[in-house]
């Protein structure tokens, strides 16, 4: 078939097989192009490991670092009349490299949040790996089946007490928009830290450790964004934000659990941009697309294969990282700069349909976008019939 993408709001319905590969290859290369990555570890389980953060962390871990992963994700595979999702491709595209330079690379589809996906991963970790020296949590998710009830969460973006009227691009339209988003109630609210909080991420630490297979001074790291004064109201400071913060309190949980193997669990704060999960977020588009602008002008324009790369060089496996009051990493050091954000705050109110193109960078920005599900990247033929059949390995 003629793949081309069909955009429905913020989800791209399609995906390239070849140019999801290219953008998989585009990130190998930069973390090979930086050289060995010093201290780094020899067998990581990626949890979210097909798109956005935990995709360029298993890159990172694996071509920076020679290690072995099994990587977990919730992908759609391809039909003979539909396309798979880019995580899927993604997935097929980062082991084949993998395993062509000897690494093992195995991946898990299924839902991370249920007991019978942990039980396979600590399956495939006995019989292949053995113990982990590194577990990225990376879920982005909509929602969460609880495993012990059975009971279903949801997830929400809403500010919490107060409703918050903004200013928001429609990307299907470019026209913008004051949007008023109603106050989560305290049903919403919990739902949301029941899926995005810190809870599966501590069941996942309990299970490896029950079945001994955590490394001597293994590394355990959650991702998350904190942002300023424009994105508060909808992030910061909302249902997702709450959500956040009970990852610090489950970082401080498993700390204790790692404590016999010297092992240490923490947060990183990461920059925004473009992924399948934020350009979900109200406000998110245009906030990233002036940060776009503004860092790229600076020179201090990072995507997530930049952001891991520092993670790990400066953070995780740093003689002397740089942590906050709260024990987390500081990724989105350069997008919280002050004269950065004084520069996005001065955009902000100015930002028009009209000078949408000028005064922000929402072309990148929507390439980028397009870019995620394998639109856009030179060397592959769109023209050309494409077999959306790629064979997986999928456990
Ligand atoms: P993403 O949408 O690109 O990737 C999400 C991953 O989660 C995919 O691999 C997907 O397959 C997997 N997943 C979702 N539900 C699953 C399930 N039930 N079982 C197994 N796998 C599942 O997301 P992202 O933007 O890379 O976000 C990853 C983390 O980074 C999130 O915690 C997010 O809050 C955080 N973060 C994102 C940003 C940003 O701007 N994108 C900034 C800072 C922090």
């Amino acid at each position: 078939m003629i793949i081309k993408p069909k955009v429905r709001g913020f989800i791209c319905t399609t995906a390239h097989p070849q140019g999801c590969a290219a953008h998989v290859q585009e990130q190998i290369e930069y973390i090979k192009d930086q050289g060995a990555i010093a201290g780094a570890p020899k067998n990581v389980l990626v949890i979210g490991c097909s798109n956005g953060y935990g995709l360029a962390s298993r890159i990172t871990a694996a071509f920076g670092g020679g290690a072995n992963t099994l990587g977990v994700c919730f992908e759609k595979p391809p039909t003979e009349k539909r396309t798979a999702s880019a995580g899927y491709y993604n997935t097929v595209a980062f082991e084949n490299a993998a395993k062509a330079e000897g690494l093992y690379a195995e991946s898990i589809n299924g839902d991370a949040f249920s007991d019978e996906c942990k039980e396979k991963a600590i399956a495939l970790l006995k019989e292949n790996m053995g113990k982990v020296d590194l577990i990225v949590y990376s879920l982005g998710a909509p929602r969460r089946q609880d495993p012990k009830t059975g009971e279903v969460y949801s997830s929400v973006l809403k500010p919490i007490n107060e409703g918050y009227t903004a200013k928001n691009l429609n990307t299907d339209t470019l026209t913008i928009t004051d949007i008023t988003v109603e106050p989560a109630n305290e049903e919403e609210i919990v739902q949301t830290v029941k899926v995005m909080g810190g809870e599966d991420w501590e069941l996942w630490i309990e299970a490896l450790k029950e079945a001994d297979l955590l490394a001597e001074k293994c590394n355990t790291v959650a991702y998350t964004y904190l942002g300023e004064k424009l994105t508060w109201p909808i992030y910061g400071h909302a249902t997702i934000g709450k959500a956040k913060e009970d990852l610090d309190r489950a970082a401080k949980a498993i700390n204790e659990q790692l404590a016999p193997v010297h092992g240490k669990a923490n947060v990183s704060v990461l920059k925004a941009l473009v992924t399948q999960s934020s350009s979900a977020i109200p406000i998110m588009p245009l906030y990233i697309s002036l940060v776009y602008k503004v860092m790229k002008e600076e020179g201090t324009h990072e995507g997530c294969i930049e952001q891991l790369y520092r993670l790990f060089t400066e953070g995780l496996y740093a003689d002397a990282p740089r942590l906050d009051e709260q024990n987390r990493y500081r990724m989105d050091n350069l997008e919280l700069r002050p004269e950065t954000q004084a520069k996005i705050e001065a955009l902000w109110p100015q930002v028009t349909e009209e000078n949408l193109f000028d005064l922000t960078d929402y072309k990148g920005y929507s390439e980028e976008f397009l870019k995620l599900f394998g639109f856009g990247w030179d060397g592959v033929d769109y023209e050309t019939d494409t077999d959306p059949m790629v064979e997986g390995n999928f456990k």
